[in-house]
């Protein structure tokens, strides 16, 4: 019944024909309505230089990072994580939404152009094998991949790899967090980022932990500095969880 549903929705809501964000129909090549157009959460006012959050004044370090040993150049997202950018994403990862992928590059190539430096190499978030296996691709991977062929800056998803799974992140400080991700991630073929630029792409920025761990061990391998790209960054106190066990905003998809 569902594959079914599945493919009458395929069929007759192609997705080129439907708003990715509310699943209104629209017209054109863009996938998105006038109406989300004009009512996005973007972040495009005040941000932290350091994780590229929402803030409200313009700041070098937000709350979360000041007295944070940080890692990471400098970061920046396309949205807040809100409504319904956060349905998208949820789409994205949990809900076949793998074409969803491409889309949200198109939201991180300007972003790039305008706000970093040349990077030498497009970087992934790793997922676990295990998650690999469930979800069918790394959702980071694809939105590295539009980036990459953007830009034609190379792709390198052999650099980092998630080596072991992480315990679950919530209530944890900064510092506990920097200790639970210890031997998580791992980088082979350091070889290949000695002395380069990377651009790190992550769908969701959180508490920053995750990015900022991979930015400490590439820098460590040689990296010579470390840029941060994601789709939406959640608000400071925002306590949530997604399936992923990661701090995020849990709700329910709009497309189910
Ligand atoms: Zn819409
Ligand atoms: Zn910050």
């Amino acid at each position: 019944m569902i594959k079914f549903k599945k493919f009458f929705v395929d069929t007759f809501f192609p997705r080129k024909l439907t708003c990715n964000f509310c699943g209104r129909e629209v017209f054109g090549d863009v996938a998105v309505c006038e109406d989300c157009k004009n009512s996005l959460p973007y972040n495009d006012g005040f941000c932290c230089f350091r994780c590229g959050r929402k803030t409200p004044i313009a700041t070098e370090a937000c709350e979360s990072c000041s007295g944070r040993e940080w890692f990471v150049d400098k970061a920046r997202s396309a949205f807040n994580y809100d409504k319904p950018v956060s349905y998208a994403i949820h789409r994205f990862k949990y809900d076949n939404g793998r074409f969803l992928g491409e889309f949200f590059a198109d939201y991180l190539y300007p972003l790039y152009m305008k706000d970093l430096p040349a990077c030498d190499c497009v970087i992934p978030v790793p997922i676990s094998k295990e998650r690999m296996k469930d979800r069918g691709f790394n959702q980071s991977e694809l939105l590295a991949k539009g980036v990459s062929e953007k830009t034609g800056i190379p792709l390198y998803s052999d650099v980092v790899y998630k080596s072991k799974e992480t315990e679950r992140q919530v209530g944890l400080n900064a510092r506990e967090r920097m200790i639970n991700l210890a031997g998580s991630f791992s980088v082979k073929n350091g070889n290949k980022i000695k002395g380069k630029t990377a651009l790190l792409i992550d769908d969701v920025l959180t508490t920053g932990a995750t990015s900022n761990y991979i930015a400490k061990i590439l820098k460590k391998h040689g990296a010579e500095e470390v840029y941060l790209l994601t789709i939406a960054s959640a608000g400071r106190k925002e306590r949530i969880k997604t399936p992923d066990g990661v701090v995020g905003e849990k709700e329910k998809s709009v497309f189910k």
